[in-house]
């Protein structure tokens, strides 16, 4: 009997899947994915190479053509099919993903749901494409038709192993587009586990793809290509801007979601231990790792002694270690890039005058553990207060007046997500106005759900995932005018 190449309980072998075919690991360069909780090797990722891209391209020409023409129903059924089988197989799948990405188990099932309502959403989409027709004299029509716009590449990050790619491919597939999705090679079990579910229920082989590879090579090769017609990507603003160039080659369309450096708002009206709650979950979920985490708390004065310590006293709190394991709150980093920038980051700060409250130091001996920290009166010039920390570190300055909180969450070019926290009406309508961003949450954290648009303005990218703008990403209009 042949021996297992993977020993570890749950994680499966790990392959490309290009026009259908299982493309394992023999005769090319590899990755080595490892978890992040120990350091230890999951398995090795066989990486793409000029010929298999070029195959993935002949094959999402097939694919658009074919579903393009495929009835909405039938479009609508492989989501609605896929998402059954990700319920079914929601243990495994989650058990994937926090090998790969060490968030934890629970997070993990959570990615897993947001995906079932997102295909449930996307479904029912797919019969909501509507045309209409313009009021034009007697013997004469004009229509105004959606198309999809074509084959689309699709990049996703690790940080959401389930829910990125479950975004990248929904939105196509809906739209009636083929698609090339290359995933993290830091968590492509998970990435695979999605698209296998949508093959499993019905999606023809040329129409979802994943390939993974050295990603400035393939995405060079695969934007170079006149059959790519749409860019999706989430990721960092750098990489992002250097992919709208490539992209720009050839008038593609563009779908980004940037970076952020998410401004919460906390009003001297506001509720405390209700905001403290949700603000301390939601900035550790993912370890800090996530777009829309809350990162700039920009607190007026009246309640920021409390604000401040209420929060250290929970950061202290939390449970830290592996996810897998029960009652862990956070788990280790992704990747070790991102402890390194904690410690340059969070140095550099302190030197620069950043009073440290708790954290500010890696944990354990194996992985990539970095405690919960919290900053307070961080110089304004100090680089953790323009460039986005993506870890799990609060940064907590007081404030006079509403003019001022509101310019300090308008000062940074990124514009994804923020946070406010009033009871005072008339002053969420100024917020709402005022407030550059692509998502506001007032007096809640819940952003992202399958029928909301999720994106940002500025730096934070263009252009939505879910919701119908999720699906229209994904189309372009055609007007027909008849004489
Ligand atoms: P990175 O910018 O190198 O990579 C981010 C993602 O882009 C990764 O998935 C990577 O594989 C991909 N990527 C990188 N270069 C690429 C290229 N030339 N073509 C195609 N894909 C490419 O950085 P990183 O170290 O992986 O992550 C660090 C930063 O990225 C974070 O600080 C954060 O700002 C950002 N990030 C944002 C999100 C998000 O949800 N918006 C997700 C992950 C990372």
């Amino acid at each position: 009997m042949r021996e297992s190449v993977n020993p570890v309980p749950g994680y499966p072998e790990l392959h490309m899947i290009i026009d259908g075919e299982k493309i394992p690991v023999a005769h090319r360069r590899t990755h080595s994915v490892v978890n992040p909780a120990t350091g230890a090797a999951l398995g090795a990722l066989p990486l793409a190479d000029a010929a298999d891209l070029d195959r993935a391209l002949e094959a999402a020409q097939r694919g658009f053509r074919l579903w393009r023409d495929a009835p909405a129903a039938e479009r609508a059924a492989v989501l609605l099919g896929a998402a059954r089988l990700l319920r079914e197989r929601q243990e495994g799948i989650a058990r994937i993903a926090t090998l790969e990405e060490g968030k934890t188990l629970t997070e993990s099932r959570i990615e897993v749901t947001m995906n079932v309502t997102l295909f449930e959403f996307y479904a029912g989409e797919c019969h909501r494409l509507y045309g209409r027709q313009l009021v034009r004299p007697a013997g004469m029509r004009s229509t105004v038709t959606c198309e999809p716009v074509g084959p689309v590449a699709a990049f996703a990050p690790w940080n959401f192993p389930i829910g990125n790619p479950g975004r990248k491919l929904g939105a196509p597939i809906a739209a009636g587009c083929s698609v090339i999705m290359k995933a993290a090679e830091e968590a492509p079990a998970s990435a695979l586990a999605v698209l296998q579910c949508l093959l499993d229920s019905g999606l023809p082989k040329e129409v979802g793809q994943a390939v993974f590879g050295v990603p400035d090579e393939v995405s060079r090769h695969l934007l170079a290509s006149p059959i790519i017609r749409k860019l999706s990507f989430t990721g960092s603003t750098v990489v992002g801007k250097h992919l709208m160039k490539l992209a720009a080659e050839d008038c593609k369309r563009t779908t980004m979601e940037l970076g952020g450096h998410g401004a919460v708002l906390v009003f001297d009206d506001a509720d405390l231990e209700a905001v403290l709650k949700a603000m301390v979950a939601s900035k550790h979920r993912n370890a800090g790792q996530v777009c829309v985490s809350p990162t700039r708390f920009i607190v007026q004065e009246g309640v920021y002694e409390r604000f401040l310590q209420g929060f250290t006293e929970r950061a202290a709190q939390l449970r830290v270690g592996d996810g897998l394991a029960e009652g862990v709150q956070m788990g280790p980093m992704a990747n070790p890039r991102r402890p390194d920038a904690m410690e340059r980051l969070i140095g550099a700060a302190v030197s620069a005058g950043a009073k440290l409250h708790t954290g500010g130091r890696r944990l354990g001996s194996q992985g990539y553990f970095y405690a919960p920290t919290v900053l307070s009166e961080i110089p304004m010039s100090a680089a953790i207060m323009n460039e986005e920390p993506f870890g799990p570190v609060a940064l907590i300055n007081p404030f006079r007046t509403e003019a001022e909180m509101i310019a300090e969450a308008n000062r940074l070019p990124y514009g994804l997500a923020a946070f406010s926290w009033t009871n005072d009406a008339s002053r969420q309508k100024r917020l709402a106005r005022e407030v550059e961003t692509g998502m506001l949450c007032i007096n809640t954290t819940v952003l992202s759900t399958g029928d909301a648009p999720f994106g940002g303005v500025k730096w934070s990218g263009h252009g939505s995932e879910n919701g119908p703008e999720g699906v229209m990403s994904c189309m372009v209009v055609k007007a027909v005018h008849e004489g």
